[in-house]
């Protein structure tokens, strides 16, 4: 169903409180990436063109419910300010009276105000109503832009929603919506889904979600392993989750009933050690000389075949590495699908953290349809779950 947009509400002159997913890496008070604070500048910027005043609230890290400088937002606002070229009053508590002053300060003046960050209250987590009226109550309207921490009921983008008039998406929200709802909803064919990492468990409801819908579904990474085992091929020392045998033998034959293509490795790069300098070489899938070896990467020939699976796509979604592309010299068929998916004309969209750092490296981000912000909550909205986020938002 839509929902309420940003672009629906009248926002001249208001306090418009705007959650965003500012959790970027922090070291020793250094932003490592601020790709994050920049995914939401076009909302803030489009609130500040319509003459609102912006109440900027995020969490940041696990601080446990309590007060920690490690995790203080402080720093985002300076380099929140150097990005939009205005200052930014940063409020020393997200609730209470140095929110109070922080608002009224930037109301009458810059218009942008950054709350410090949410979790330093455990009421935060909590879903707690008495904390969301608080942090409602210096505001007009209400704005959820934090796609990324949609797969969580908590206070700033579940319970507040019942303390404003409505709730509506920001830009970014709005756009993942668009591209995560369409490749769920009406994709266009052939529809191919890549999934990579370590676990299987952490995919199983995105894969059987996935395999209602696409027309093939590529495995790599370690959770090939728990395929091949549940098979009966050797796998070596290869990371496998002996519990999950049974779901990824459910898996394969639901796709064969499906008649979903489900493409596993053909070939694969395995090593006496996971470490960048252990001896390492190419093997066939099943060839017993892998002994107790790893496999770390998918081989050329499954690059290649990955890349034919991809060559007529019109939509793909790709999450997670296809072997531990930390290290150089498995990185290759995580590079390779990276390259693969930037070369498909259709639709495409890319979730998950790992995946997207590969894209970025190999600069190719700017091929890509759609880059989700939100790895999480773009899985598990693939998955066919309902986003506590997205659920609270007003319907049109
Ligand atoms: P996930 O969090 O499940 O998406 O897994 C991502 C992690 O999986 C990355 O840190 C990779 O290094 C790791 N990974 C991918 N392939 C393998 C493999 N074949 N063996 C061990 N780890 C892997």
């Amino acid at each position: 169903m839509a929902k309420l947009s940003i672009k629906d509400l009248d926002l001249a002159g208001r306090r418009v409180f705007i959650r965003v997913d500012f959790n970027v890496p922090l070291k020793d008070g250094i932003i490592g990436d601020d790709t994050r604070i920049r995914a939401s500048l076009p909302t803030i910027q489009y609130a500040l063109d319509k003459n609102a005043t912006v109440i900027l609230a995020s969490h940041l890290g696990r601080p446990d419910g309590k007060p920690s400088p490690k995790y203080s937002l402080r720093p985002v606002a300076e380099r929140l300010g150097q990005l939009l070229g205005r200052p930014v009053v940063f409020a020393d508590d997200c609730i209470g009276a140095p929110a109070a002053k922080a608002i009224q300060q930037a109301h009458a003046g810059d218009r942008v105000v950054l709350l410090e960050n949410l979790r330093f209250h455990p009421e935060e987590e909590g879903n707690d109503p008495a904390f969301a009226r608080q942090l409602a109550s210096e505001a007009d309207l209400y704005v959820d832009d934090a796609f990324g921490s949609a797969h969580r009921a908590h206070a700033s983008v579940a319970a507040i929603t019942k303390c404003v008039p409505s709730a509506a998406a920001g830009l970014l929200m709005e756009n993942e919506l668009h591209y995560l709802g369409r490749a769920i909803e009406s994709p266009e064919h052939p529809f191919v889904a890549i999934i990579g990492g370590a676990k299987v468990s952490d995919k199983i409801e995105v894969i059987e979600n996935l395999l209602k819908k696409v027309d093939r579904l590529l495995i790599g990474g370690a959770m090939a392993y728990t395929f091949f085992k549940a098979r009966g091929v050797a796998v070596g020392a290869s990371l496998v989750e002996d519990d999950k045998l049974d779901e990824a033998r459910r898996i394969e034959a639901d796709a064969k009933a499906r008649g979903v293509e489900l493409a596993l490795p053909v070939d694969h790069v395995v090593a006496e050690r996971l470490d960048a300098t252990a001896a390492h070489k190419v093997l066939a899938i099943g060839d017993a000389s892998i002994g107790n070896w790893l496999g770390l990467d998918i081989g050329p020939e499954t690059v290649k075949r990955y890349a034919a699976l991809l060559a007529d796509a019109k939509t793909v979604v790709w999450n997670g590495p296809m072997g531990v592309f930390e290290i150089p010299a498995f990185a290759n068929g995580t590079n390779a699908v990276a390259k693969a998916v930037s070369n498909v004309t259709g639709t495409t969209i890319v979730g998950g953290g790992d995946s997207i750092a590969a894209v970025k490296k190999a600069g190719l981000d700017a091929h890509i349809t759609h880059i989700s912000t939100g790895g999480g909550a773009s899985l598990e909205f693939l998955g066919g779950r309902t986003l506590p986020g997205v659920a609270a938002l007003t319907d049109k």
